[in-house]
């Protein structure tokens, strides 16, 4: 069963707050996302990919390109629209996991939806509710970092991720367990640090972190391995983790007690999914990481969430969190304070809708194309 079309669409929403990563602030995010229509169903999936190369040297507009050049071509004209062929096929293509993870999550979604089975289920997962961590970014002061945790420790959420630079890390940190000495903390560095703090991140363990994420660069992990020596708070792998054979590295040289999964990194939810059961096997906890996702994208989070190794609370939040609209419907909400539960329906059980705007659209039919 070939696809009938391909329809990729760049869209852009309005963040519902102002957020700041180490690198810039966002007052509006922009995804790409991709539409496969093959035997009257839709399947869907949102690329993660941001609009600067600063998490990774995916943009929207390489993953775009990507996309309509050579990943759609390979798809529209094979006979197999089964994620698994589709990997195959665009094995010889190096890198650009984002890019070829929203195509990959479309052709899940399709499958899901063609079967008439959750997504979750189509995964190997099962229909139960995930517990959701929150994230807060790079504030103006100590003051309203504080009060931010706060928000989201009342608000139920089981974790609680702070993003860290260095020179904004230990007095923020020191503040927040002081007025908050409960909630479990993540440490979120990306890849910010080098081998001159070795000393000042092991000076954090005292404060009972759950975490230190990504601390160094993507290929640090024997550096990674080395803070894992001197700190009692896990060392979770985020930006090094593009593979199933970046976990096996890390794990044999002790750099990976923990691991953040995020689809569009790692090329897409079979990946994932592979990963996951690597880690399980290991016995390293792991959770499903965002990218501050639209809707779509949340539901395709929550899916891989409910798998058995996804032991630690996910970034799998509302979206009405950090999103005035976020294109989907119905919108993903808290089923109770802390968790969140996917849909019954196929698929992932969702749809987009016209309240994100769509800024570029481009739908592909077999016989336009030539394949690469
Ligand atoms: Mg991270």
């Amino acid at each position: 069963m070939r696809p009938d079309q391909i329809t990729l669409r760049m869209v852009r929403a309005r963040l519902a707050r102002p957020f700041e990563n180490r690198w810039q602030r966002f007052e509006t995010w922009t995804k790409v996302v991709v539409q496969v229509d093959a035997g009257g169903h839709s399947g869907l999936g949102e690329c993660t990919a941001m609009e600067t190369p600063f998490y990774n040297y995916e943009t929207v507009d390489t993953a775009w390109h990507l996309l309509e050049t050579y990943l759609v071509p390979l798809v529209l004209v094979s006979d197999d629209p089964s994620p698994q062929a589709a990997a195959e096929g665009w094995r010889h293509i190096d890198g650009h996991e984002e890019a070829k993870g929203a195509l990959e999550c479309a052709l899940w979604d399709l499958r899901a939806r063609a079967s008439g089975q959750p997504l979750c289920v189509e995964l190997g997962g099962v229909p139960r509710r995930v517990p959701v961590g929150a994230t807060v970014g790079i504030e103006a002061s100590i003051d309203e970092l504080v009060a931010a945790v706060e928000r989201a420790g009342a608000a139920g959420y089981g974790r609680v991720r702070v993003k860290i630079r260095p020179g904004w890390d230990t007095a923020p940190l020191r503040a927040v367990r002081a007025a908050l000495p409960d909630v479990r903390l993540i440490a979120d560095a990306n890849a910010a640090y080098g081998a001159e703090h070795l000393d000042l991140l092991a000076g954090l363990d005292d404060l009972g972190l759950l975490a230190i994420e990504q601390p160094f660069a993507r290929s640090e992990v024997e550096l990674a391995a080395a803070l894992q020596t001197r700190i009692e708070a896990a060392v979770c792998l985020d930006e090094s983790i593009k593979s199933l054979a970046d976990v096996r590295r890390a794990h044999r040289v002790g750099a990976c007690r923990m691991v953040n999964i995020k689809v569009g990194r790692v090329g897409g939810l079979a990946e994932a999914v592979r990963i996951h059961d690597f880690c399980r096997e290991q016995g390293i906890p792991s959770f499903v990481g965002g990218k501050y996702e639209f809707g779509l994208g949340r539901w395709t989070n929550l899916a891989l969430a409910t798998l058995p190794n996804m032991t630690l609370p996910s970034d799998v939040g509302p979206s009405s969190r950090y999103y005035v609209e976020d294109g989907a419907s119905p919108t993903l909400a808290l089923s109770a304070p802390g968790w969140v539960e996917p849909l019954a329906a196929a698929g992932l059980g969702a749809q987009l809708t016209d309240g994100v705007e769509v800024v570029r659209e481009l739908t592909l039919t077999a016989n336009q194309l030539a394949v690469h």
